[in-house]
């Protein structure tokens, strides 16, 4: 029998201009956290996401725990977060002393339920993290009602999904003053709340190895993050340290690489949402399988295009698994439930997270699959 090649669940694709300007890096000796693609890189990354500032990290965790600081949130605070995410999201509010409440995603979006947003709001809550799971966008609209009408800051943890939208349905607050044309228009994620946290990975949508971002319209907060990366350094004043600080810079070598993949980000995102499609036009009407969410209000990115396995489907999440293994083709188990694991154990019950995360499987997703690809594990599900 032929050995049918390896289909990985995402693969970085380096072939534009990525070694071209790591050489010049090399050959001008910029190798550490100055130099001109820094600059290059936030400049173009705001511009994309569509904020004024951009503040690079040396990754996406490091974007989370620098964005929470200059927030000022720590011991005594509460942050609401969804039960389904990477573990990332939590650790980052723990990191500064602050606890993060976990709370149920909502069945359709499979990101963090609103309305159980509001039943755990207390004294103590300060912000709302969202997380843009697996590319698909959070309710937005809901959520930035909600914090406004409580007063919490909302953080987007957007680290699955560059380039999602929402539309919004609430004036946005444009520095021009045609707000009303604008009233229904649609904004990427990570431009919406008062921080964007973004990863760049080696399977995140644009990658730089390991990196991050923080996309802020916040003038202030940007200039305290880029205090705060550099060892809490006052700017223009060498070796003053107002406050205690992080080394969280991102190397000049890393945004290189980020300029180079930016460049063909319309590209890359534009692919994945063909494989999507692609994926979800076939694999729609199979009893027991649910496809990925699509409501008419956000672009999903399919990030990782991913699906959940139930009755009346022949066979269990995990069989599908192993069955594609055999293949040669990767898959991944959803997250656990963060109240599962031993940091964030919890005695509550969260009946959506626990029922997707135990039957939510992630399919290859990889820019440089081909309809061929595609089509094998469509066929091998489907035979099933
Ligand atoms: C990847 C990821 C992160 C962390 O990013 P790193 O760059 O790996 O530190 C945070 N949150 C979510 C949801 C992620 O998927």
């Amino acid at each position: 029998m032929k050995i049918q090649p390896f289909l990985p669940v995402a693969e970085p694709d380096l072939s534009g201009n990525e070694l071209n300007y790591v050489s010049n890096c090399v050959r001008s000796t910029w190798i550490s956290s100055k130099g001109e693609f820094i600059d290059r890189f936030e400049r173009q990354f705001a511009d994309y996401v569509g904020t004024k500032y951009a503040v690079s990290t040396c990754n996406g965790t490091c974007a989370l725990h620098l964005a929470i600081k200059a927030l000022e949130i720590g011991a005594g605070d509460e942050v609401i977060i969804p039960d389904l995410t990477f573990i990332a999201s939590a650790n980052s509010v723990s990191f500064t002393g602050a606890k993060p409440t976990l709370v149920d995603i909502d069945n359709n979006t499979w990101n963090i339920d609103p309305d159980k947003i509001v039943r755990n709001i207390s004294q103590k809550t300060r912000a709302i993290m969202v997380v843009h799971l697996y590319g698909h966008p959070a309710d937005m609209n809901r959520i930035m009602g909600i914090a406004r009408k409580y007063k919490l800051l909302v953080i987007e943890d957007a680290a699955e999904a560059h380039g999602a939208e929402v539309k919004l349905n609430y004036p946005i607050i444009q520095s021009t003053n045609n707000s009303k044309s604008k009233k229904y228009s649609w904004k990427k994620v990570g431009s919406i709340g008062k921080v964007g946290c973004f990863s760049f990975y080696g399977n995140k949508i644009i990658t730089t190895g390991e990196g991050g971002m923080v996309t802020t319209n916040d003038e202030k907060l940007a200039i305290k993050m880029r205090i705060l990366r550099d060892h809490g350094q006052k700017p223009g004043r060498r070796y003053y340290h107002e406050v205690i600080g992080f080394n969280y810079r991102m190397t000049n070598l890393q945004a290189a690489i980020g300029v180079a993949q930016l460049e063909r980000i319309n590209e890359f995102v534009n692919r994945k949402k063909e494989i999507g499609r692609y994926y979800s036009q076939n694999l729609k009407n199979i009893p027991g399988i649910t496809l990925p969410p699509a409501e008419n209000w956000a672009k999903n990115v399919y990030w990782i295009y991913s699906i959940l396995i139930d009755k009346p489907f022949p066979k269990t999440r995990d069989e599908l698994i192993g069955i594609l293994k055999q293949e040669n083709i990767e898959t991944r188990p959803f997250f656990y439930p963060l109240n599962k694991l031993p940091p964030y154990l919890s005695s509550e019950r969260y009946p959506i997270t626990e029922r997707v995360s135990a039957t939510g499987i992630n399919l290859p997703s990889g820019v440089n699959l081909e309809e061929k690809d595609i089509l094998r594990i469509i066929e091998i599900i489907k035979n099933i």
